[in-house]
């Protein structure tokens, strides 16, 4: 039987990688299945080591996927406003045209807007029946309105 002759070193029980770095200590990285060295020392996964570190650069060099910066706003005026951008937005998400963190915003934001939407319709209708209550002396009702007013406010 001829073995080759190899440093035997183990670390934490496992087989390690088995090469041998500039300062004459051993990789104690686990060898890949089938070889004697780990990812990085194996000299047969070199292609694949380029090929990961060149994806790995293009993932860091890609941009942001966001719109550019002279996109009209957006009108969001009203609910059917903010339904057709989260619409347009999920679509976006969903072909990976748009950055996790920008379509988790518009989600947030949009929300809040849809919120404060409503209050503010709720408010308006509230002013106009306010106004529409006639009182008394034949005005219609104010928030401030005086007198004998029964709805008044400010009594
Ligand atoms: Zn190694």
């Amino acid at each position: 039987m001829s073995e080759d002759v190899t440093i035997n070193n183990t670390a934490g029980g496992h087989p390690c990688c088995e090469y041998v770095k500039a300062d004459g200590s051993g990789c104690l990285a686990v060898p890949r299945h089938g070889s004697r060295y780990c990812f990085f020392h194996d000299p047969d996964s070199a292609a694949e080591r380029d090929a990961a570190r060149r994806a790995g650069g293009v993932e860091r060099s890609r941009k942001h996927a966001v719109l550019p910066s002279d996109t009209p706003d957006m009108q969001l005026a009203t609910t059917a406003d903010v339904i057709n951008l989260l619409g347009r937005t999920l679509n976006q998400a969903l072909r990976g045209e748009v950055d996790p963190k920008v379509s988790n915003a518009v989600g947030y934001l949009s929300g809040i807007l849809l919120r404060a939407t409503e209050q503010d319709d709720l408010e308006r209708r509230l002013t106009r029946l306010e106004q529409a209550i006639p009182t008394g002396n034949g005005r219609t009702n104010r928030r401030s309105g005086g007198g004998d007013d029964p709805f008044a406010f400010n009594k």
